[in-house]
């Protein structure tokens, strides 16, 4: 079976073959860390994992990349008018600018590290590799795709001939549909050419280059971090939809005009989460942080499983109904978990068919193009198989061993079935004690109403032969 994935640069469906056999170079465009990321940016991440683990459980290596933004993402537009998130993050919480990065890099990895994100190989910061960036800069210059004016240096769109070729914004298009916010810049050859380095000696992050004292422009550093750690070209690159233009389309003028050479054989994009049908985003203000859906006492694997319940190049609406749902679903899976331990009945062929084949599904639905949403309702359908044949009696504990190593074998890309476990508050334990002493008096009311109260806390009970148990999926 061959996998197959949507290349945004051909706009098909290819077949997916690295670089060199088996090993995988993957780089997915990080966050800018002036705040939390929202679950809008996890939708972009989550996918990211999804893609490296389907890759590792069919056999390959996969060393992944993801930046970290800590200075110079700004748009020409926020360049122009001088907003910087960085700077801005800094003076709304009266911090240091490298606090303000530390702080938010820290509070990313902890959202992945919940979100059963696998950390990738590396992390590297824009502001550490300001070296790698200038040397990519002098390079662009000396191969005249670059030119230096009034101190700062611009990339020279015009000269590459590909110019548009991933985003469909050819220059003959875009200098068409010029206007908008965008100030004119007199240092520019042509409006449409991109800061390659900004001089600005009064910005809050700046470093000394051969042409100013300044700050790198965003794109450059996602060129020079993917060739320093995964080499000229690589296979896999990945971020938002947004990122398509003018991040990506720059990216590839960069690396491609200072390397002769591809920079990247298949750019995945994933589609925007929505609210209400628009993108999530912090300047709409329509966000929610994954702490503030574990505030309202939502788990984050509800919300990895919501995300895996679409396709990801199909937007997703995100709403708290569909959250809910993802866990009931999830609660299902977990359910089935259990039930395996137990089962005991008799051997019966049909259990080893309903494995080889959802094993088949499974594959065959990720193999194209990442069909989360398929894979997942043919292992619905199996669960569904398998508990009448456990309700017939017909499973023996060898095959529930078998069973359960397949649905393991799937968590290790769908990342949602380990219950973690965690320290149960005094509260919940005294309430606990309280629902008990209820029961045991027949006062099913109030132990109705005290098993609400821990729902609301957070916390699930269930009353089992073996005496109340108590679930929290975080
Ligand atoms: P940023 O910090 O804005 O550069 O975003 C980090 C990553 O999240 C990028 O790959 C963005 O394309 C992606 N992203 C931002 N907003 C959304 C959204 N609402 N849905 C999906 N991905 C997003
Ligand atoms: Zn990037």
């Amino acid at each position: 079976m061959v996998i197959k994935f949507y290349n945004t640069l051909s706009r098909k469906k290819e077949i997916f073959k690295p670089v060199e056999n088996k090993k995988v170079r993957m780089y997915s465009c990080g966050p800018t860390v002036y705040d939390y990321i929202h679950i809008g940016n996890l939708r972009a991440y989550v996918f990211s994992d999804i893609l490296r683990k389907y890759l590792e459980y069919s056999g390959y290596t996969v060393k992944k990349i993801v930046n970290i933004t800590d200075v110079g993402h700004l748009t020409q537009e926020e360049i122009e008018y001088g907003i910087d998130k960085m700077e801005k993050a800094a003076k709304r919480e009266n911090k240091d600018v490298w606090d303000i990065a530390e702080f938010y890099t820290e509070a990313f990895k902890k959202d992945c590290e919940r979100m059963n994100i696998k950390e990738a190989y590396k992390l590297p910061r824009a502001t550490e590799h300001i070296k790698e960036m200038i040397k990519l800069v002098e390079k662009l210059i000396e191969k005249k795709y670059a030119y230096v004016s009034n101190g700062s240096v611009y990339f020279d769109v015009h000269k590459f001939k590909n110019y548009g070729k991933l985003s469909g914004n050819t220059i003959e298009k875009l200098e068409a549909g010029k206007g908008g916010r965008v100030k004119h810049n007199p240092d520019k050859k042509s409006q449409l050419d991109f800061a390659l380095w900004i001089k600005d000696k009064n910005h809050i992050m700046k470093w000394k280059s051969p042409w100013s004292v300044g700050y790198p422009g965003w794109h450059l550093e996602c060129s020079a971090m993917s060739m320093k750690y995964l080499g000229e070209t690589i296979d896999i690159h990945t971020g938002g939809e947004d990122n398509i233009f003018p991040h990506h389309e720059s990216e590839i003028a960069q690396s491609e005009a200072a390397n002769g050479k591809k920079f990247v054989k298949y750019w995945m994009h994933v589609r925007h989460l929505l609210v209400e049908g628009e993108k999530m985003s912090k300047s709409l203000g329509n966000f929610y942080t994954l702490q503030d859906l574990i505030d309202k006492g939502h788990s984050p694997k509800a919300v990895r499983y919501l995300m895996m319940s679409a396709h990801y190049r199909k937007p997703l609406n995100f709403t708290m109904e569909g959250l809910e749902n993802s866990k009931i679903t999830l609660d299902r899976m977990l359910e089935f978990m259990e039930k395996l331990g137990e089962v005991d009945g008799k051997k019966n062929p049909k259990v080893k068919d309903l494995i080889e084949n959802v094993k088949n599904e499974f594959k065959e639905a990720m193999n194209d193009d990442l069909n989360t949403p398929i894979a997942l309702s043919a292992i619905h359908d199996f669960i569904s198989k398998i508990n009448k044949l456990i309700d017939e009696k017909n499973v023996c504990k060898d095959d529930a061993k078998k069973i359960n190593k397949i649905m393991q074998d799937f968590d290790k890309i769908l990342g949602v079935l380990k219950i973690d476990k965690i320290k149960v508050p005094k509260e919940i334990k005294e309430l606990l004690h309280k629902r008990k002493l209820a029961r045991k008096n027949k006062d099913f009311k109030k132990s109705d109403n005290i098993r609400e109260k821990i729902r609301n806390l957070g916390w699930e009970v269930q009353d089992t032969e073996k005496g109340q148990k108590l679930i929290k999926r975080i």
